[in-house]
């Protein structure tokens, strides 16, 4: 692990993400190192992939976009209508060419942070459910279980939180991301085994 000058980092930080977005970065980078704690995982690693998972989520739809082009970052249709679905993949690129980390776990956890994938690390896992438990978050339904699950059975609790966002997702927007359904499929097989649910 590379040595890292957390003050100078968060402070890179706080300039790019205003008021509740830096709050929520906080806020996913130390519910990600008490998860790390839980679950095995380097404590530092995940605190890394917590502060810089939104790294990119303050920039504008335009410039997101112009970074895609420039980097040729594959962008779906459904992206294009989505830009903000973007500040992952950007956050990602981001990441290793202004923040320096070569790390491919922790480059992946930015990646998927969002969407989950099927088959996450512990890491990638940590990740994307530290930025839907942390503290500031008030809005999902069964948090407090979720919150829960994440101390006691982490692939469980990637699981309701998958299900909670496919839920939502139904209900809002008219499609969504296909990698969302395809985490949630993977993590029923894995918890339900023969069942025909999905
Ligand atoms: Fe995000
Ligand atoms: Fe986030």
């Amino acid at each position: 692990m590379m040595q890292i000058d957390w003050r100078e980092l968060e402070k890179k930080l706080k300039k790019e993400q205003k008021g509740l977005r830096f709050q929520h970065t906080l806020g996913v980078a130390y519910t990600a190192a008490a998860l790390a704690l839980r679950w095995d995982v380097d404590m530092d690693r995940a605190r890394l992939a917590g502060l810089l998972h939104d790294c990119a989520k303050c920039l504008s739809d335009k410039k997101k976009l112009e970074i895609c082009e420039e980097q040729q970052l594959e962008v779906s249709d459904f992206e294009k209508e989505h830009p903000v679905l973007l500040h992952a993949k950007v956050g990602t690129y981001l990441a290793e060419a202004d923040y320096g980390i070569t790390d491919a776990e922790i480059l992946s956890a930015i990646n998927w942070h969002t969407t989950g994938r099927p088959g996450m690390t512990r890491l990638e896992q940590i990740i994307f459910v530290a930025d839907y438990i942390e503290p500031n978050r008030n809005k999902a339904p069964n948090l407090q279980e979720v919150r829960g699950l994440a101390f006691q059975d982490l692939d469980r609790c990637t699981y309701r939180i998958l299900q909670d966002t496919v839920d939502y997702l139904k209900k809002n927007p008219k499609s969504m991301d296909r990698m969302t359904m395809r985490a949630f499929t993977y993590y029923y097989n894995l918890l339900y085994p023969g069942t025909q649910g999905y």
